[in-house]
């Protein structure tokens, strides 16, 4: 099991989560107004945006190439010494007035803040029929949270890329599960781990058993004691639980503030249009609303 002392806790004012031109201009701001800014990125910078060949409507670049803006805005963090920790957040938590960051990786980093500015851009997520209802409650998008509580107990794990084996082989070899591993993609064998070739169409609970689940696939079904989801992409509410959205994107205010008190979000996450223009705006506005906010917290 991960002990404790491999988790280094960093502490900061503003945890920037997402290093795309919406990150990048809220941990400029932020730097700006004498903050300690952690801007953390799981690919390095702008995955999505280096994929645009020709940008027409960026004020003062006129045609130029998603790879050359993102040099030039990395240039900018440069000036100011921002670095991006690349490192994947799969949960923040808020605890009392501090946000507990938590990232995947050999190292699982700990980053705590005392806001945050979620950046993380649109996500392509395809929830299973039933998935939403049972969360909590059978179904869970994390190993290291909820890993104890199905210690010795039937899982299954369901995942479309290969991040997903290494959670089934730590449920089976730290927890001692018996797992079943049903991937979204051609795998060979995992040590200790049944492979189920199936496309998983719904999970429910199971209507014999009140403690267990259901996965249902187009010809068979299982149950177990608990699923566990694990996505490349994951959901604002997964990354960050209790906070409201609205059709998948995060519900902001005027000042990027969301419905959890010290937490803002800004750019493709907060919902169309899906421009850079807007996501760089909305990163300075979530930034000076984060100020104002630990003004108010440190009084
Ligand atoms: C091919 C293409 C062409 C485009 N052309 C234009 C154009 O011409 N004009 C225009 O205005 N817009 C264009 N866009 C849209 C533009 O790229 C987006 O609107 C803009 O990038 C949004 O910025 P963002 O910061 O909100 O999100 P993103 O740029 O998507 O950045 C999000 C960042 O968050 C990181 N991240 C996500 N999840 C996590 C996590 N769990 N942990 C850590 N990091 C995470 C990602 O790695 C990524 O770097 C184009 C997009 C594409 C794909």
């Amino acid at each position: 099991m991960i002990s404790l002392d491999r988790l280094k806790r960093k502490s900061c004012d503003i945890a920037v989560i997402g290093a795309g031109p919406a990150g990048i201009s809220a941990a400029l701001n932020g730097t700006l107004r004498k903050k300690n800014v952690v801007l953390i990125d799981k690919a390095g910078a702008m995955d999505r945006l280096k994929k645009a060949c020709c940008i027409s409507n960026y004020p003062g670049f006129p045609g130029i190439s998603g790879l050359e803006l993102e040099r030039a805005f990395l240039d900018h963090l440069k000036e100011f010494d921002i670095k991006v920790v690349v490192k994947d957040v799969y949960k923040i938590l808020k605890v009392k007035n501090r946000f507990v960051i938590y990232t995947k990786g050999a190292v699982k980093d700990v980053f705590e803040a005392k806001s945050v500015i979620l950046c993380t851009g649109v996500v392509d997520e395809k929830k299973i029929e039933g998935e939403e209802e049972l969360v909590g409650r059978g179904v869970s998008y994390c190993v290291t949270c909820d890993g104890l509580v199905y210690q010795g107990k039937d899982v299954v794990v369901i995942s479309d890329f290969k991040g997903g084996e290494e959670e089934a082989k730590v449920l089976a070899e730290d927890y001692h599960c018996t797992v079943t591993y049903v991937p979204g993609y051609d795998v060979g064998t995992i040590p200790g781990v049944n492979i189920l070739n199936e496309t998983p169409v719904e999970v429910k609970a199971d209507a014999d058993n009140k403690d267990k689940v259901v996965v249902r696939f187009k010809r068979s079904s299982i149950a177990a004691d608990g699923i566990f989801i694990i996505r490349k992409n994951i959901s604002p509410k997964s990354m960050l639980p209790g906070i409201e959205t609205e059709k998948g994107y995060i519900a902001v205010g005027a000042g990027m503030e969301t419905s959890i008190k010290g937490a803002f979000a800004a750019g493709d996450c907060t919902g169309p249009p899906f421009q850079i223009a807007r996501a760089v705006g909305q990163g300075q506005v979530a930034a000076l609303s984060a100020v104002e906010y630990l003004k108010e917290v440190s009084n």
